[in-house]
């Protein structure tokens, strides 16, 4: 699977000023006292990875995820976020497998919407989606589980569960190709 190696970012949520975090190989813990933005920091890589629901970014709308002004900073317009990956075994889909280092970017003007890059260019947000959704099968798929999440899988329906369950196997990548398959 890709590594990821760095975390970048500025203007999104908490994190107004840019901020640039190396990711080691094995496990990395987040420690800090509550509401410093240790949940924000995976909600950044969830959402430069593609999320696309501003609920399960804790907002109302998507601008929400853009920092909102504190008392004594003015609120921002743009918020962008940069995930770093070895990608030295290859395992990105073809049309991004041509380096080792990649360079993920999710952009949001306020009112505008976002916008994807990768390697400086401009790419799709499906194609990011499956850019991560394929990078990652298997046992070693990115999983991301938030805070208050555990209740809700055990809570969940059946079908619900199976969907987290594919989404953390890493096959949710193979399903929603199938599904646009089945609609052209
Ligand atoms: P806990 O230990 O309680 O889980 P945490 O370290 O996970 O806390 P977060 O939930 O990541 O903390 O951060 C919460 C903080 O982020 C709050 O102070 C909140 O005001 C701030 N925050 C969230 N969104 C924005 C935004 N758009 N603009 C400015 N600040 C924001
Ligand atoms: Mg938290």
């Amino acid at each position: 699977m890709v590594q990821f190696t760095k975390l970048r970012l500025h203007g999104f949520k908490s994190f107004v000023d840019h901020t640039e975090l190396l990711i080691q190989p094995g496990m990395t813990g987040i420690v800090g006292p509550n509401g410093c933005g240790k949940s924000n920091l995976v909600e950044a890589l969830r959402w430069a990875m593609g999320e696309t629901s501003a609920k399960r970014m804790r907002g109302s709308e998507m601008d929400d995820v853009i920092f909102g002004g504190s008392v004594n900073r003015p609120a921002r317009n743009v918020a962008e976020v940069t995930i770093c990956l070895d990608n030295s075994d290859r395992k990105v889909p073809a049309q991004f497998n041509d380096s080792d280092d990649l360079e993920v970017s999710r952009r949001i003007d306020r009112g505008e919407g976002s916008s994807y890059k990768v390697n400086g260019k401009d790419s799709r947000a499906r194609d990011v989606q499956l850019l991560f959704a394929d990078s990652a099968t298997g046992a070693q798929s990115t999983a991301l589980v938030s805070q208050g999440r555990i209740g809700a899988i055990i809570n969940a329906k059946p079908t619900d569960r199976r969907g987290l369950l594919e989404e953390a196997a890493g096959i949710t990548g193979l399903h929603s190709r199938r599904h646009e398959a089945e609609l052209r």
